[in-house]
Parts: structure tokens; C-alpha cells; sequence
């Protein structure tokens, strides 16, 4: 039996419940989930964990059922439902590509990799996972938990970030034809709950069988990684005024950069050395800031 057989077998009875999914069962069946969905989490989910995710998912979905619905949405509402998720490009992204699915394709999301790559905010592992997820095309998706297994089940001991490319020619030659969307889903889901980075479980793996790093007895040593350069400090100044009348002094950010785009205490920018900067495009409103910046009964 195929290796990619014998991991569908597993998912079908190990699938993880995703507000965003179709159970194996009823995708064996033809049922497809809905791409905007697809594409939503997707872009939610990337720098960010499933758990974090899920709430905003469900907040997004409720507000905004379809693409139309989103496009059609105030950039002020979407950011204030995007605040605390960080990554804020990812939101002024969102946005973008909603307006040009509407404007240029009616409405309905591209079916390709190479399509769905041209929108924004939409990379290469994003447009493989919802092509392959969305509409079943055989593309290979790639990201840390796929990377993990395919380095302890055909033992690669290059450090990553080198490693990538032959942990991307293992993983699609992997790929199969037939229900790749499930498949996609199934390694992640094998890494996430079964080949974690720490302690592997390959007592309850359905590759146990040929996986090399097993076999060997390095399981937990891989992937390896060549040591990230240490990030240096950067400091700011971050004023903080109330008004009697309770409003505070906020400013919107720039697009780029940090927070990019949100309402939040006025100050310059992070560099080496702190420098003053007089807030002098900051007004007094009287919401309260997003919760991403320091809670108000905190402060002095
Ligand atoms: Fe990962 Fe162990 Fe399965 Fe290999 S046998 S893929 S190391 S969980």
C-alpha cells in the first residue's frame, strides 16, 4: 500500500475538527468546504496557532459570511476584528484580496496555484493549501509540521533552512491525485498531534513502519536547524495621556511596520536608541485602545 494510503486511512478516524473543515467522511463523498472559508483560515493561521485562531474565525465568518460580504466591509471594522491576532498586514491583506476577488473574478476564488498567487497577501504555501484543500488539485503543501515529518521519515539530516528543498521533493513526491486536499490535512495533522517537535509518538504513527528516523532512534533530533542570529534590542517611547472626559491619546500607526495600520498610544518609531518624537498626529478619542496595547488599569 501507498505510504499516502496508508495516512488517509489513519485520517479518517484521527482528522482533527476545524470549524473550517469537511470530516473525511463526507469529502470521500465529494463534498468540497468553501474556499472563502478555506482561504480566511488560511491567511489567519499563518504565524499563528489553530487555538488562537479559532475565535476570530467564527468572529469573521458571523460578520462576514461570504467574500462579497468582506469586500464590502469598512477597513475600520476589519481591523478592529483582526486586533490582537497581530500580523497586521495580513488584515489591510485580506481586505485587498476580497475587493479583487469580487471585482475581478465575480465573486469566486481562482481555482489554481498560480492564480490564487497573483491575489495579495497569498504565498506559495497558502495558494497550495487552498488549491489543494478547496478545490483537491494534487499541489504540495509544505509547512513546519510537514517539514518535520518529511525529515524524520526519510531521515534528511541537513539543517534547515537548507534542507527545504529536498524536504519539498520528498513531501511531493508523496502528494498523491486522489483526495489530496484530505491528504494536505492529514500530514499536518500527523505532525501536529503525532510527530511533535519534542516527543514523537511513534508508538501511534501510521508510518511508523517505514519511517527512517525511527528506525534509527533519532526521531527527536530531527529536523536540525542552523542557529538563528540573536535579534538585537530595539528601544521606543510610547506617550500615554487621558483626558478628564476619560478619552485617550491615540494615534493610527503607519501601514507598514509594527501594528501597521492600528489605533494605539503615539510615539516614534523602534530603533537602537530611543528617540522623542511629538505626537502631533495623535487626537484624544474616547474608545478604549485595543486590547494588543497595555490595558489601561495598568497604568499609572
Ligand atoms: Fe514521526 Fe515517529 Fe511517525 Fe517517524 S514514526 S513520522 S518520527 S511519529
Amino acid at each position: 500500500m501507498e505510504l499516502s494510503d496508508v495516512l488517509l486511512g489513519w485520517y479518517d478516524t484521527h482528522a482533527r475538527v476545524m470549524p473550517w473543515r469537511v470530516p473525511p467522511a463526507q469529502s470521500k463523498a465529494g463534498v468540497r468546504p468553501d474556499p472563502y472559508r478555506i482561504w480566511l483560515s488560511e491567511v489567519m493561521l499563518q504565524q499563528t496557532t489553530v487555538a488562537a485562531v479559532v475565535k476570530y474565525f467564527h468572529a469573521f465568518t458571523m460578520r462576514w459570511p461570504t467574500v462579497a460580504a468582506l469586500a464590502g466591509a469598512a477597513d475600520e471594522a476589519v481591523m478592529a476584528e483582526w486586533a490582537g491576532l497581530g500580523y497586521y498586514a495580513r488584515a489591510r491583506n485580506l481586505l485587498k484580496c476580497a475587493r479583487l476577488v469580487v471585482a475581478n473574478h465575480g465573486g469566486v476564488f481562482p481555482d489554481t496555484r498560480d492564480e490564487l498567487m497573483a491575489l495579495p497577501g497569498i504565498g506559495p504555501y497558502t495558494a497550495a493549501a487552498i488549491a489543494s484543500i478547496a478545490f483537491g488539485r494534487a499541489e504540495c503543501v509544505v509547512d513546519g509540521n510537514v517539514e518535520r515529518v518529511m525529515a524524520r521519515l526519510f531521515h534528511v539530516t541537513t539543517p534547515l533552512p537548507a534542507a527545504k528543498p529536498e524536504l519539498q521533493a520528498h513531501a511531493a513526491v508523496l502528494t498523491p491525485d486522489m483526495r489530496a486536499g484530505d491528504y494536505a490535512q492529514a500530514v499536518m495533522d500527523l505532525g501536529a498531534t503525532v510527530c511533535t517537535p519534542k516527543s514523537p509518538s511513534c508508538g501511534l504513527c501510521p508510518w511508523s513502519g517505514a519511517c527512517l528516523a525511527r528506525i534509527k532512534g533519532c526521531a527527536a533530533e530531527l529536523p536540525r536547524r542552523t542557529p538563528k542570529p540573536t535579534k538585537p534590542t530595539r528601544y521606543g517611547i510610547a506617550y500615554i495621556a487621558r483626558r478628564g472626559d476619560g478619552a485617550w491619546l491615540l494615534e493610527r500607526r503607519p501601514d507598514k511596520g509594527l501594528l501597521g495600520g492600528m489605533l494605539g498610544w503615539p510615539g516614534a518609531e523602534w530603533g537602537a536608541e530611543a528617540v522623542e518624537k511629538q505626537p502631533l498626529s495623535a487626537d484624544y478619542q474616547s474608545r478604549q485602545p485595543p486590547a494588543i496595547f497595555a490595558s489601561p488599569q495598568h497604568l499609572p
